[in-house]
């Protein structure tokens, strides 16, 4: 058995305050929901996925005190409807972001957002200008778009701390590939 070290072990006491600062924070922003439903009835992603509940989501926070590991608040488009139309002023956007963000710090986010995240570090952006489009652009008399940096990402999911939770994701996937 992997016996961890002093350091180690810091490191993931100051993570585990950190997830639990995070839920706190989300009951607090929660508490006001009466579970009316408006959030969900307006939700357009919910009239095509309806496994992306929002008032389920602000339910499994104020009832049992957790949050949900199903996973589906990946599908939030973040249009902000919910949260224009909650009666109660909760802000379900910012609550369902920060589920995705407590998620991603367990090493949940799902594979095809890790690989987006992978592209972005890679290439400076989710979609690479393609030679092709360059070459129409030229023949249209278009100026050429400016090429992105990935130097700029990389040091933007350092400073962030996203490069870590990318670290961590990845970790957790190689570790379920190899169960
Ligand atoms: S609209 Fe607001 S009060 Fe109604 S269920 Fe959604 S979060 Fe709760
Ligand atoms: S922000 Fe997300 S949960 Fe809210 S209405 Fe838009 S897609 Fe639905």
């Amino acid at each position: 058995m992997l016996v961890k070290g002093r350091s180690q072990k810091r490191s993931d006491d100051m993570a585990d305050d950190i997830q639990k600062s995070k839920l706190d924070a989300l009951k607090k922003t929660a508490r006001p929901c009466f579970q009316c439903g408006i959030c969900t009835s307006s939700c357009p992603v919910f009239r095509v996925a309806p496994e992306l509940n929002p008032r389920v989501s602000v339910d499994s926070i104020i009832t049992k005190g957790e949050v949900p590991r199903e996973g589906n608040e990946w599908l939030c488009a973040y249009c902000l409807m919910c949260d224009q139309r909650c009666p109660m002023g909760v802000s379900l956007a910012e609550i369902l972001m920060e589920i995705k963000n407590i998620s991603a710090r367990e090493g949940k986010a799902p594979p095809d957002v890790i690989e987006s995240a992978e592209s972005l570090m890679a290439d400076g952006c989710l979609s690479p200008i393609s030679s092709r489009s360059d070459k129409k652009r030229t023949e249209l008399g278009l100026p050429d778009l400016p090429k992105a940096d990935p130097a700029d990402v990389q040091k933007l999911f350092k400073a962030t701390g996203a490069f870590e939770v990318l670290e961590i994701n990845k970790a957790a996937q190689q570790e379920e590939a190899a169960e």
